[in-house]
């Protein structure tokens, strides 16, 4: 069985949902995740904010607004009465839930729950469609399968059991569809994967029921060579492996969430990458296989700060590196670049809500220097040590832009540099000209 996931512009409109409809309908039995419609899960956390700040009308307004847009959806979706009105059934009965949280206390189990109902809207609209198109489609309840464990991380023997047992107490059907992004957690409450998690999902059932392969379906035509949205004439990489997909979703890449790729890596689980707005062209493929001997891609990951600790202790010193990163872990900050000399240590990390006490942790150390703005440019390939001459490439492409740290040799396939924020498209640009 394939996995197939559709993104929220993919389901965005009436029209979006009838492609994605005649795109699933090949025959083949699949399991179909959605996210919520584009826009719905950032209203969704509108609606929150202003809940917590007990902003009634504040929140009011914004869920009449989506409540009114749906509406829409629902008129334009179906042709039939009969179908019409069961969809606007299905809007009114999420919508009143969503309402009934303007009354009470509002806690993080409130805001979960309604950052529920996008991805509950999308796949019981898209179950319907299908139904009335007189397709023999289910919808599966992600919460009865998808959970996570006390550390936030998937429970994937829990998730293989209750997907096994909600497929078996559903057998026969032709499509079913399921939700991305949400899940219960190790108290059986309402949470989510995180935002951008649907992808997450996708992976993870697939891991679960061993699928042939996990399709990602998206607006773009693959994982592209380097940032269409800063770069002219990219183009899409046909073949990716596990290790460089990875490395590309984490620096920067968008259009994958970096979580997807493990468990797809780890039950050797295809990957593919496809466009619901051209579905015959190739895409890019995630596989375990590594193409030798080329560059694949370049990404950049922003709002990042690097961190300088320097200190005569380092000199000679054991144990210096252990305290330093001992204190990014009790902050819970993950580090990602590390670049070293005799007398000292540079880090990166993207999340600066501990920054303050974590300078003041790392003077006791020695000076410690913070640069934020900064970006880190990655480029991925076949990076071996045994293959020449990309090293001299990549930097001779970057000579104009002043490099502030490089880090290569930590794996095989990536070479990360850091550079000012001010310099990122001149870098990706003068890249793509000197790499491709
Ligand atoms: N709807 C969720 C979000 O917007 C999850 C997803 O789309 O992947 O983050
Ligand atoms: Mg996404």
């Amino acid at each position: 069985m394939k996995i197939l996931k559709f993104g929220g512009t993919s389901v965005g409109s009436a029209s979006r949902i009838k492609d994605v409809a005649k795109l699933i309908l090949d025959g083949e039995n699949k399991i179909v995740v959605l996210s919520a419609m584009s826009g719905t899960t950032n209203s969704l956390v509108e609606i929150a904010n202003y809940l917590y700040k007990k902003n009634h009308d504040g929140a009011n307004e914004v869920i009449n607004k989506l409540e009114q847009k749906y509406i829409q959806h629902i008129e334009e979706l179906y042709s039939t009465q009969e179908y019409k009105t069961k969809g606007l059934e299905v809007i009114s009965e999420h919508f009143n839930y969503i309402k009934s949280f303007t009354k009470d206390i509002f806690t993080i189990f409130e805001e979960k729950t309604i950052l529920a109902q996008g991805e509950l809207i999308s796949t019981s609209m898209m179950n319907l469609y299908l139904q009335e198109q007189g397709i023999n489609s289910c919808l599966l309840p992600a919460l009865e399968f998808m959970r996570i464990d006390k550390n936030n991380e998937p429970d994937t023997a829990y998730i293989k059991e209750n997907l096994q047992k909600t497929l078996e107490a559903n057998q026969g059907y032709d499509i079913y569809i399921t939700q991305g992004y949400i899940c219960r957690n190790a108290f059986g409450e309402i949470d989510n994967l995180q935002r951008g998690g649907s992808d997450y999902t996708a992976s993870l059932i697939g891991a679960a029921i061993l699928a042939d392969e996990i399709q990602i379906w998206t607006d773009i035509d693959g994982m592209h060579n380097n940032d269409p949205r800063f770069v002219e004439g990219t183009t899409p990489v046909s073949d990716l492996s596990f290790d460089e997909a990875a490395e590309l979703a984490y620096f920067g890449a968008k259009i994958l969430h970096p979580t997807c790729v493990l468990p797809a890596k780890v039950n050797n689980i295809p990957v593919r990458l496809l466009n619901t707005m051209d579905p015959k062209a190739h895409g890019t493929l995630i596989s375990s296989r590594q193409c030798e001997k080329r560059i694949a891609a370049i990404a950049a990951k922003d709002n990042i700060t690097a961190i300088k600790i320097k200190s005569g202790r380092m000199l000679l010193a054991y144990g210096f590196l252990r305290k330093v990163f001992e204190i990014f872990e009790s902050y819970k900050t993950p580090i990602d670049m590390i670049t070293t000399s005799e007398v000292g240590v540079s880090v990166t990390i993207d999340n600066n809500r501990h920054i303050d006490d974590i300078v003041d942790d790392l003077k006791k150390y020695g000076t410690v220097e913070v640069d934020k703005d900064q970006v880190i440019i990655c480029v991925v390939g076949d990076l071996i040590a045994s293959s020449k001459g990309y090293a001299t490439k990549i930097f001779s492409s970057l000579k104009e832009v002043p490099i502030r740290m490089i880090s290569y040799g930590g794996s095989s396939h990536n070479i990360s540099i850091l550079i000012n924020a001010d310099d990122k498209v001149a870098a990706l640009r003068a890249l793509s000209a000197g790499l491709f």
